[in-house]
């Protein structure tokens, strides 16, 4: 059930985004320091006042919703309906009524601060990659990567406007990982399934010669997937991978270095997938909110 209530009171909207910032106590987003006291409010947002540096701040101070002239809960309208639905920004500028030029920039704002999910691989993980038809949108496209004739072996790169998109599947903790990547080879598969553990990783992975290395290397138990022999966790890679590229299809053309903080709205996506309305939008504010990019990028 969609949280309605929440986008339709600003007061809802508030004590939620206050809830969910401040869950291990108030802070000043300045210094940090946690001596801090109510301070009267601004507008529906309770404002304090930091002992420590003797400025103010509100529950919105440091966030992506900061100075904006439109209804904190009309963003989080916006934020979950394209998590969740997938929705266009130009729909959104619609429903809205918040120029395009606006909702894009607090919609990128919002996806700045998504973390990179950190990788706890407990093995055995099941690694696949696929080939994102990316493009040059909004900019120049350059006739060169056009040339079929003499095209280059091999799986896609990010200059070849290809950028490989890994696939990591734990058996383990049963976490599925999207990841894009600059190249797809041995030193980017090193990096991904670097995970500084004791025992040898198991890593089950197709025939792509860049997975030729992992044979040597007593790190890992390489294992060879065999497609189509009904593999419950082979099938579970896959069909997150045709999951992944269904989801980049309405955004075809999509510019390299947007793919990555996309791909990330792909992750949230499905870890809210099951949850219902009010969760989901608890957990997507949570992942955005609670990251400390935000402060960093405002320092
Ligand atoms: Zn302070």
């Amino acid at each position: 059930m969609i949280p309605l209530k929440t986008f339709v009171s600003e007061r809802r909207a508030a004590n939620l985004l206050a809830q969910i910032r401040w869950r291990d106590g108030v802070y000043c987003p300045r210094c940090r320091a946690e001596s801090v006291i109510r301070y009267g409010s601004y507008r529906v947002f309770q404002r304090y006042r930091c002992k420590n540096c003797d400025r103010t701040f509100n529950d919105q101070t440091g966030t992506g919703f900061e100075h904006s002239p439109v209804a904190l809960s009309k963003w989080f309208f916006a934020v979950y309906t394209y998590i969740r639905f997938n929705t266009s920004l130009r729909q959104l500028d619609v429903e809205i009524e918040v120029s395009y030029k606006s909702v894009y920039r607090r919609v990128q704002c919002f996806l700045r601060a998504l973390d990179a999910p950190q990788l706890h691989l407990e093995g055995p993980v099941k690694i696949d990659e696929l080939c994102v038809k990316s493009g040059l949108k909004g900019r120049e496209r350059d006739s060169r990567s056009r040339s079929r004739g003499l095209s280059t072996r091999g799986r896609g790169t990010y200059e070849q406007d290809k950028p490989p998109v890994f696939i990591l599947a734990d058996r383990g903790s049963g976490d599925h990982y999207v990841l894009p990547a600059k190249a797809a080879d041995e030193s980017t598969i090193r990096l991904l399934l670097a995970v500084g553990q004791q025992e040898s990783l198991v890593v089950y992975t197709d025939g792509f010669r860049a997975y030729d290395p992992l044979d040597e290397d007593d790190t890992f138990t390489r294992e060879y997937v065999v497609h189509g022999d009904g593999d419950v966790h082979v099938n579970t890679c896959e069909s997150h991978g045709s999951l992944a590229r269904s989801w980049l299809s309405p955004h075809r053309g999509i510019s390299e270095d947007k793919l990555t903080p996309y791909l990330r709205v792909f992750q949230l996506r499905r870890r809210v997938y099951r949850k219902p309305g009010k969760e989901a939008l608890k957990t997507i504010l949570e992942t955005a909110l609670c990251s400390p990019t935000i402060y960093a990028t405002r320092a």
